[in-house]
């Protein structure tokens, strides 16, 4: 097809499964125009193509400016199809959707993944859904309840704006070159308000985000510069506990008590 080299700083790795081509691509199988579909890291077209079957508007946004003229070949006979050159993590999603709700797929770069939920997040009211590959480690950390070891910042932080659903796991086999761990498909979806109120969503944000800051110190150590050690009492949490054992409920009364 191309001579296109797969390049590891733009974490390029070509899904080559048929079947797990086709059981993403089938999750939009009843997409209907009135939502911009959009993939995200199109690469060689493989996920692309299985999309555009469809028949649905798709807008690619891909990084690596030699896989542009590739994939223009490939699919700009496609009246559906439109291809920006550019980086996701740079990207005003808003207008690449033209002010449309948006669904989001993509075989996401391992490195950008994080950093790209984080920023979707805060333009969560003109997202439907989101549907990535990603590594395995970062889905089962978006999906991990308080206690499990993979629960963070990332858990917390996530699912008080969407639910999120670990949908299948995906070998290294399935992707050329292989990369050297497990990946997985994950289904993240806002919900129709988020748990915390969105004028205290950027104090939660930094709770959270400091109470994870160490991992083996209690809540009063980490949490130290931000609220007393009464004030963590009072607001029924125990100061001695770590950040891992609060679910969202937990945090929710410890941003109450800082910003009242
Ligand atoms: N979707 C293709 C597939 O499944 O075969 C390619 C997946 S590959 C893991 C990731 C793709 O994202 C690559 O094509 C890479 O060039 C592109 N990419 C990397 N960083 C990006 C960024 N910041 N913004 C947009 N695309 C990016």
């Amino acid at each position: 097809m191309s001579r296109h080299q797969a390049r590891k700083r733009f974490g390029q790795n070509f899904l080559v499964d048929d079947q797990i081509i086709h059981q993403i691509s089938s999750l939009f199988a009843t997409h209907t125009d009135e939502h911009q579909l959009i993939e995200i890291g199109p690469g060689r077209g493989a996920l692309t193509e299985a999309l555009l079957k469809h028949n649905v508007p798709l807008t690619a946004l891909e990084l690596d400016r030699d896989l542009i003229p590739i994939l223009q070949t490939r699919f700009s006979h496609h009246r559906h199809f439109t291809l920006k050159q550019g980086d996701a993590l740079q990207t005003d999603f808003l207008s690449l959707a033209s002010g449309k709700p948006m669904r989001l797929v993509g075989n996401l770069p391992y490195n950008v993944a994080t950093p790209l939920i984080f920023q979707l997040l805060e333009n969560i009211e003109n997202i439907v859904d989101m549907h990535f590959m990603l590594q395995w480690e970062v889905v089962a950390r978006l999906c991990a309840s308080a206690g499990d070891s993979n629960y963070g910042q990332l858990s917390v932080v996530v699912q008080n704006q969407c639910e999120t659903k670990a949908l299948f796991q995906v070998p290294p086999s399935a992707f050329s070159p292989a990369p050297k761990v497990e990946s997985g498909f994950i289904t993240i979806t806002p919900r129709d308000e988020p748990l915390i109120q969105k004028e205290k969503q950027g104090q939660f944000n930094q709770l959270v985000k400091t109470a994870f800051a160490h991992k083996r110190k209690t809540l009063r150590n980490n949490l130290k510069n931000l609220l007393s050690t009464e004030q963590i009492e009072k607001a029924g949490i125990d100061p001695s506990a770590r950040a891992e054992t609060l679910n969202l409920n937990d945090f929710s009364s410890l941003t109450d008590a800082l910003t009242q």
